[in-house]
């Protein structure tokens, strides 16, 4: 049984065997072809983790359940620059970041599709989930690195039992070699062409829906492939349309000015684009990606809904990281772009402001502004 996605680009539904992460007909990237729906009576509160709300899933019926207990994080008020604001904590997630509920469902599919070993290319925190839940569910995990990525995140890759190779160059040189083996047939989990991990992020908007009793007036999150943002996005969108909520959040996405290609698009147009490098160091490593594969969805669904970006210079980032662990929130540099984000909208964001915190500060436990 396939999951419910389609090409794109060519409306190919995705097959009913094999792994491809993109189009096999034309090279497009596969996405859901419906927004979740999301049934409060049809909720599991039972399952582990995030499996409670399996009913908004697309994965196919024979997926199991693989779970750390991810999700269910807690959301902690504070005030900021003037405002009030909620911080979503994702960094206490299983193995310190936002990217466990994606793993999860890949995990899951995986295990759907009878795969015992998969490539994955990853800076650090989709990769360190990936080699825990491939752990857990029995799959040998080969994943790429860039070198520059830290050091303690190839560190807890490596713990979980993966194979961890650093590649030098850019974020896309690490790709590229999980590609490499992906047309050698070995099954690609890429976390960011594949659309599994969507469902895994709507799960905040639904958390937070159900921790705060109504919508956030906006929701601040980090920007790098985009999947984090616009799987929350299509949460509330289901939320909305399930009318639960009278109105969708407007969404803040954050980007590191280093490497910043949905900002430069939504403020300049796709000629902007040009001017976007992936070649400049940032302490926001998380985040510098060229080529976000949700950009252009993204994009489209900030547009629909009153949807914004926003940049933050270098100089900014560690002193945000440190602005926020003076409150007690130690998350990693990419995780503090939300706090400088915090101070740009202080004035026009309406209430409540939730901000989402995705990683742990354990995962660059070094304060220095050159990235190791
Ligand atoms: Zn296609």
């Amino acid at each position: 049984m396939a999951p419910n996605w389609r090409c794109t680009s060519c409306g190919t539904p995705y097959p009913e065997d094999g792994l491809p992460y993109r189009c096999p007909k034309c090279g497009g990237v596969f996405d859901r072809a419906d927004i979740p729906t999301f049934d409060p009576q049809a909720l599991q509160p039972h399952e582990p983790g995030i499996w409670r709300y399996r009913h908004t899933f697309t994965l196919p019926e024979n997926a199991p359940a693989v779970s750390l207990g991810e999700g269910q994080t807690p959301l902690v008020w504070d005030e900021a620059f003037g405002r009030k604001v909620a911080f979503k904590m994702e960094y206490v997630n299983p193995t310190g970041s936002h990217k466990d509920r994606g793993a999860a469902l890949m995990a899951a599919f995986l295990k759907s599709r009878g795969v015992t070993q998969a490539v994955e290319d990853s800076s650090g925190n989709a990769g360190a989930a990936f080699a825990a839940y491939a752990a857990r569910a029995g799959i040998h995990a080969r994943i790429y690195t860039p070198a520059y990525a830290s050091s303690v995140k190839r560190a807890q890759m490596a713990a979980y039992g993966a194979e961890v190779i650093a590649v030098d160059g850019p974020r896309s040189a690490a790709a590229e070699a999980a590609r490499r083996d992906a047309d050698q047939g070995v099954p690609y989990a890429s976390h960011a062409f594949l659309p599994v991990g969507l469902d895994g992020y709507a799960t905040i908007a639904y958390e937070i829906y159900e921790q705060i009793g109504e919508a956030p007036g906006a929701v601040v999150a980090p920007v790098g492939h985009g999947g984090l943002l616009l799987g929350i996005a299509r949460g509330f969108l289901a939320l909305h349309q399930s009318g639960l909520i009278p109105k969708m959040p407007r969404i803040f996405g954050v980007q590191a000015l280093a490497c910043a290609p949905v900002w430069a698009v939504a403020r300049g147009g796709r000629e902007a684009l040009g001017w976007v490098t992936d070649q400049v160091p940032t302490a926001a490593e998380g985040v510098r990606v060229r080529w976000p594969v949700w950009g252009d969805a993204l994009l489209q669904i900030a547009e629909a809904h009153d949807g914004t970006f926003l940049v933050v210079e270098e100089e900014a980032i560690l002193p945000a990281r440190e602005a926020l662990a003076r409150r007690g929130f130690f998350v990693e540099p990419t995780s503090a772009l939300v706090w400088d984000a915090l101070r740009q909208i202080s004035n026009c964001a309406p209430d409540p402001i939730v901000a989402v915190l995705t990683g742990s500060g354990f995962k660059a436990p070094k304060v220095s502004s050159s990235p190791s």
